[in-house]
Parts: structure tokens; sequence; C-alpha cells
């Protein structure tokens, strides 16, 4: 399987990031190694002073396709779940600042936490999905799937175009504002709507 990610989905996160708005989604990927499943805890890499939290709605690929249109793209993902795009913020920006690419930032081991799944039929309106993110208890994200620049069908859409979506693969569809630095012991407890998704340590 593998995990693709979308950057720069939310208007507020671009803003607090003070990066530009994109004119198409961007996109990076994470390998399986990436992934924290069941409340695996996340071990604070030694390489970075800086993790910052990135809390992220993440659709669940259904089936097999390339060059999907918009209009089909829902038949592609059939789960959604919540996950954490873990970035290491200082290799990121100093990456940022020569034009080289991100993976040491945003790809490393563990930097993948992801919750259970919900069937999308679970879903009034996937247009309209509350979520956030709690630590220690205090809520540091909250977002709404309404304010993305991207839609989940322009994503998976867009996506097939480059690579072949297979069952299995994981899409994490960008973060809105909030995002800061977690340190050791600290507790991440995810929610979408009232649901508790995800909760584990950071050690
Ligand atoms: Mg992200």
């Amino acid at each position: 399987m593998k995990i693709l990610a979308i950057g720069r989905n939310y208007v507020a996160h671009i803003e607090e990031l003070k990066n530009e708005k994109p004119t198409e989604p961007v996109v990076f990927l994470k390998p399986d190694t990436a992934l924290l499943q069941n409340n695996e805890p996340f071990y604070y890499p030694e390489f970075s002073q800086d993790i910052h939290h990135e809390v992220e709605i993440v659709l669940r690929v259904g089936k097999e396709g390339k060059h999907i249109e918009p209009k089909f793209a829902s038949r592609y993902y059939d789960q959604i779940g919540l996950g954490i795009d873990f970035t290491a913020r200082d290799i990121q920006t100093r990456a940022k600042e020569k034009g080289l690419p991100w993976e040491t930032a945003k790809a490393f081991n563990g930097s993948a936490p992801v919750s259970k799944f919900l069937p999308v039929g679970e879903f009034a309106d996937l247009k309209n999905i509350n979520f956030c993110l709690e630590v220690n208890g205090e809520v540091r994200q909250e977002g709404n799937t309404s304010l993305m620049l991207y839609d989940f069908d322009y994503i998976v859409s867009y996506l097939s175009k480059f690579f072949t979506l297979k069952a299995g693969d994981l899409i994490y569809t960008g973060t809105p504002a909030g995002v800061s630095a977690v340190k050791v012991g600290d507790r991440l407890v995810g929610f979408i709507e009232k649901q508790e998704m995800f909760n584990f340590e950071v050690k």
C-alpha cells in the first residue's frame, strides 16, 4: 500500500505558515513504514527538535483505478478515518528554503498515525465533517471539510492521473489551522464529530 498526502488544502493553515495558495493540489507520499495503527505510540525522532502535529481526514481507497473522472471518484473510496501527518518542521523549513524535496521532513518512520475507519455511508454529508485534535485534553486543531480548497472527489481524481490507486491506499487530505509542536509525554486524541478515533502517546 501507499500513503498519498495533500498539502496546503485549508486556507487558514496556508496563512499560518505563510505559504502561497496553490493553483493545484500539493502532493507528497509517505512509505508504509510511516504508518502507525491501533494507537501505537509515536517515538520522537532524534533528528528533529520541532515535530508538529497536523490532524487530517484520511480516505481509504476501496478499489483500483487511474484517470478517474471527478464525477466517478466517490466510487473509489469507501472508508474515512483520521490521521496525523507528523512533520519535522525544522527540516521542512530548511528544505523549502533550498527548494529541496520534503521526504525526510514528512515520510519518516511513524509519521503517519491513522485511526480506525468508518464506512462512507455513515456520513450524511462528506462536505460537512467536523474533526478535531486534542493534546493533553486541550483542543489544538479544529476543522471542517467544507473549508477544503480541493474536496475528496477532486483529490482522488487528481491523484489518479499520476498514481494508480489501489485498494488499501490511504489519502491524507490536508490539515486545518492550529499546527504546533509536540513533546515527549503528550497524549494526542482525535475526534470525528463527537467520536473518538485515535488516542496515543508521544514517547
Ligand atoms: Mg499535512
